[in-house]
């Protein structure tokens, strides 16, 4: 197999049949397979996808979920079923046109010194605060994380060879944010420009709430940076209540200011809440520690081996 296509579905009854038509006319003379993968739709997705397995079944391949497992679980499902020497990942609602596969899949054919092919939206489909959101959002996730660096347009509609296919699937964490592993396995990644097409029927599943919520999970997935939020305000805490000993000593000492026992308390309870948030961000650094291990990633990613009987890229 050539070509291996993941295409997560909820609820896209009105595209699927037009995805498979557009896919077969841009894609003859390629071996592909087209995996569908039904995440728990509630439409008639899953008849629609019947009928086209049983019209085309060289090319047409059926996931379905027993519910709703989401996009992210949707598209490791198709990385964990694709066969093909090429990955790539699209949309079922046909905002991702198909014919950018053949724009991919040339590149990655003429340029071997490549392993990705990432689309990256030239116009921009949210408008206003979710815009301005969108962006901000990726400044923060980017100074959060150490390890990563994400495109505030780049998308998930991306072709890979099976070097990056395996490095996604070894990242075996539950809670997977699929833009943030295709960032922290690396490999040479060539990003191109696409137009984002409107939806074709059907709704949007990633409404305002969901996008935060969505953000969020990427923050917890790829930084510890905030569990150590509390040590920084701890020592600021304590080195505010050591200034103000310093001031309040000065005062009576030097100047024979009476002492009240205010003063006292404002320095004691700075103090006490700064040992306080000390001590919280101990907890949070072994936290972040448990969280790296349990998350078990793995510790190096090869690309290449030279000189080594097998050719295995992991
Ligand atoms: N999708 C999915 N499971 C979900 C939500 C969405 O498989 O729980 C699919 C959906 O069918 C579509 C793709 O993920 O093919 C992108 O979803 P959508 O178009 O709703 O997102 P948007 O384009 O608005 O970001
Ligand atoms: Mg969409």
């Amino acid at each position: 197999m050539k070509l291996s296509i993941i295409i997560p579905c909820k609820n896209e009854e009105g595209n699927i049949t037009g995805m498979y038509e557009k896919l077969n006319d841009v894609l003859k003379g390629i071996k592909y397979e087209a995996i569908f993968i039904d995440d728990g739709s509630k439409d008639k997705t899953l008849d629609k996808l019947h009928e086209l397995y049983e019209k085309d079944m060289q090319h047409v391949k059926v996931l379905s979920f027993s519910r709703n497992f989401r996009k992210e679980a949707a598209m490791l499902a198709g990385l964990e079923h694709a066969t093909g020497e090429y990955t790539c990942f699209i949309d079922a609602d046909l905002q991702q046109n198909p014919k950018y596969l053949i724009e991919m899949y040339e590149f990655l054919e003429n340029n071997k010194e490549y392993d990705e092919v990432s689309m990256v939206m030239k116009n921009i489909n949210h408008k206003g605060i979710m815009n301005f959101g969108k962006n901000a959002f990726y400044k923060l996730m980017n100074s959060l994380c150490d390890n990563i660096k994400l495109e505030s347009s780049a998308s998930d509609f991306r072709m890979f060879r099976t070097n990056v296919k395996e490095a996604m699937i070894s990242l075996s964490e539950k809670n997977r944010f699929t833009k943030g592993i295709f960032s922290w396995v690396g490999f040479n990644v060539k990003y191109l420009p696409y137009e984002v097409e409107p939806r074709n029927s059907g709704t949007s599943s990633f409404g305002f709430i969901a996008s935060v919520k969505y953000a969020f999970e990427g923050i917890f997935a790829f930084s510890s940076k905030p569990l150590k939020i509390s040590t920084n305000l701890g020592i600021l805490s304590i080195l505010a209540s050591l200034i103000y000993l310093i001031v309040v000593l000065v005062q009576t000492l030097g100047f024979g200011v009476k002492m009240n026992a205010v003063y006292a308390l404002i320095i004691l309870v700075l103090f006490m809440f700064g040992l306080q948030f000390i001590l919280l961000g101990v907890i949070g650094s072994y936290i972040s520690n448990i969280n790296t291990e349990v998350k078990n990633r793995p510790v190096y990613i090869v690309k290449e081996k030279l000189g080594f009987s097998d050719k295995g890229i992991l």
